[in-house]
């Protein structure tokens, strides 16, 4: 891909990807027509609207394929936050009462609806994370109870890339005969998915992580699984949620599937060798420096580091100054700089949970790229440490 440009138009290095990642051309062009000339609503039954019902049902077809799955069970949502919503919410109203299983590393997108149920009436375990940052089945197990309703666990997490064993859980999930969730949106376009082979009920995924547009996401449902919408309106995705369909970012979706199932492989070996080399190098070059998650078990593109000493959120003003865009672990909540509560569940005290970055690498980037972060960071840190009010 093409250099990526900040607002000012300047030549950025952008090491967010877990955040988003830039729309590919390839995308952007597939999408044009449906913004244009192309604009009929799928529902309408002259040419007009069913020629665009054609490009709707294909993307659906490319999903289906990238996830193993058939046409009928994928269903377009907003992203990746409605289809969290759709599973865990739709499953246990459909239900009425009952418990929930997930894992203290999710998304909000999860925590926060699991955290809506519990006042609403319903019971929920958040199972713990090794220091690793990889759930243990055996937990998941244990926490199961005679009325569990559903089961969610992430694929990989968003802040440290560890992937969780999902076909351990899925097995756990279907001996006790409980549907099983997981939150793939940051695996989704970059592994391999098939959810009939590792046991998958229901799976979201958004588009906006793998180089389609945001706003459009698909909560896949295998056949029989019942769920209450969450959005309720006209006939659209079977009744199961309402609202003409966002036709541009489907078909853009549908680009960005068909993209990766051609290229993710190549994809993950290339930024998988660029971080090791980034965290190699960082390692070389800055003392008191820890890296989070587990060491194999985790995506190809992300690094995620304590630099002991200096707020995460300095690092980063200073790395932006210098065209360079990553992440820290804290996340600003009304005013106030909370610590990851990922790097808290795994381990980490609050103080050196302040001082984490998130690098998370994509198609664009490059050595060059690396070796700007490599020869940027250290002075940054050196001079941060020397100005710190951290007890060292
Ligand atoms: N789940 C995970 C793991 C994510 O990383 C994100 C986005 O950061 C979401 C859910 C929410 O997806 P969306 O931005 O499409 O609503």
């Amino acid at each position: 891909m093409s250099a990526i440009f900040g607002t000012a138009g300047e030549v950025m290095i952008y090491l967010d990807h877990s955040a988003t990642t830039p729309v590919d051309p390839r995308v952007a062009e597939a999408m044009k027509p449906y913004l244009t000339e192309s604009f009929g609503n799928p529902s309408s039954i002259y040419r007009a609207g069913q020629d665009v019902r054609m490009a709707v049902e294909q993307a659906r077809e490319t999903i289906a394929a990238l996830l193993g799955a058939r046409p009928k069970e994928i269903i377009f949502t907003s992203g990746g936050t409605e289809s969290d919503n759709t599973a865990i919410k739709g499953l246990a109203l459909k239900r009425g009462s009952g418990h929930i299983v997930t894992s203290a590393i999710e998304h909000p997108a999860v925590l926060n609806v699991v955290k809506w149920l519990e006042k609403n009436g319903f019971t929920a375990t958040y199972v713990p994370v090794g220091s690793d940052g990889v759930v243990d089945p055996g937990e998941v197990r244990k926490a199961l109870k005679p009325d569990t309703v559903i089961i969610s666990v992430m694929h990989a997490n968003n802040e440290v890339g560890t992937i969780q064993p999902i076909e351990e859980i899925a097995s756990i999930a279907k001996e006790a005969r409980i549907p099983f969730h997981t939150d793939a949106v940051q695996t989704a376009g970059k592994l391999p998915l098939d959810v009939g082979g590792m046991g998958i009920d229901l799976l979201s995924l958004s588009a906006h992580k793998f180089y389609g547009p945001k706003g459009i996401g698909v909560l896949y449902a295998g056949q029989g699984i019942r769920f209450e919408p969450c959005v309720h309106g006209g006939h659209q995705e079977w009744g199961k949620r309402g609202g003409t369909e966002n036709v541009p970012g489907i078909v853009g979706l549908g680009k960005a599937a068909e993209i990766a199932m051609g290229e993710m492989q190549a994809d993950e070996l290339r930024v998988r060798a660029l971080r090791d080399k980034l965290e190699a190098g960082l390692a070389d070059r800055i003392s008191d420096i820890d890296f989070n998650g587990h060491r194999e078990k985790r995506l190809g593109g992300v690094a995620n580091v304590c630099i002991r000493y200096v707020e995460g959120e300095a690092m980063l003003l200073r790395l932006d100054y210098h065209g360079i865009a990553a992440s820290s672990g804290s996340a600003c909540t009304s005013g106030s700089l909370e610590p990851s509560h990922v790097l808290l569940a795994i381990g980490i005290p609050a103080e050196i949970a302040h001082s984490s970055l998130r690098f998370s690498l994509g198609k664009g980037n490059s050595q060059e790229d690396i070796d700007k972060v490599l020869e940027v960071l250290p002075p940054i840190v050196e001079k941060l440490r020397s100005m710190s009010a951290f007890p060292r």
